[in-house]
């Protein structure tokens, strides 16, 4: 791939939160297993999102090493999060290589019905104080209530995927001691809200992520976004913050390490 300087030194990094369990993805597990690899991606989470996505997830994190499973539903697909759903979640989650709940909260964008998505959150919630896994949040124009709630839940192991607010909403999610993960959001033209929120994290809250197939990032934007790619989130998001890229992969990685994997 003629996409970056062959001679450039790559830093090895952890992926937070991406979907190889996609249908895009899923066909060609092994192929960007391989580019991951490449581009010193070391570890990685895959995150499922419905029945399916979660079985997939637990299947490719069973079957390679450094990838690790996050297991929920997010929003759009908690009309099948049902009794059995549930049940089987809360057994799935007890499997080694699961690292997290989620993706999971409120989506206002799509027009789902308010309070199945709700209870499924709060189930969710429920999974993730039973387990002590940390909890994914994927929060789309739902601040508000997605923030009263988690508040309210005393949670301290929550990550913010693709964060895309303002400023001041990285403070609410900083002040409750949660994680921030960027995704390729950071490296679009439009959004210097998301860059200027990017410097009121703690360095030490910091993720990274690609949100694979979604969101690839510039310079592959609209491009099949996969986990290879979270090297050019660090190189923008490390030029935000005007810290060497070197720097930025260690210490998202580090950060990754802590709160997924226990890892200090
Ligand atoms: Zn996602």
């Amino acid at each position: 791939m003629a996409i970056y300087d062959p001679t450039q030194k790559l830093e090895p990094s952890y992926d937070a939160h991406t979907h190889l369990n996609d249908d895009k993805l899923f066909r060609d597990v092994p192929a960007y297993l391989g580019r991951a690899h490449e581009f010193e991606v070391r570890e990685m989470n895959v995150v499922g999102y419905d029945r399916v996505g979660n079985q997939r997830a637990l299947e490719i994190a069973q079957n390679n090493d450094g990838v690790y499973a996050v297991l929920g539903y997010q929003p759009e697909d908690t009309a099948e999060f049902d009794e059995a759903a549930r049940a089987e979640l809360a057994e799935q989650v007890k499997e080694d290589k699961v690292v997290g709940i989620g993706e999971t909260g409120l989506d206002y964008h799509w027009d789902i019905p308010k309070e199945q998505q709700t209870q499924a959150f709060l189930k969710h919630i429920e999974l993730a104080k039973e387990t002590g896994l940390p909890l994914v949040i994927h929060n789309r124009e739902a601040f508000d209530d997605v923030y009263a709630i988690l508040k309210d839940s005393g949670l301290k192991k929550v990550i913010i995927h693709s964060f895309s607010g303002t400023p001041e909403q990285a403070r609410a999610w900083v002040e409750l001691g949660y994680y921030v993960s960027f995704s390729g959001v950071v490296t679009f033209k439009k959004a210097q809200e998301v860059r200027d929120a990017a410097h009121v994290v703690p360095v030490d809250k910091i993720l990274v992520e690609t949100d694979a197939p979604y969101l690839a990032p510039v310079p592959v934007r609209g491009k099949t976004n996969e986990p290879a790619f979270v090297k050019f989130v660090i190189d923008d998001l490390a030029k935000t913050l005007d810290m060497p890229v070197q720097h930025l992969a260690e210490i998202t990685r580090t950060n990754a390490r802590r709160v997924f994997l226990n890892h200090d």
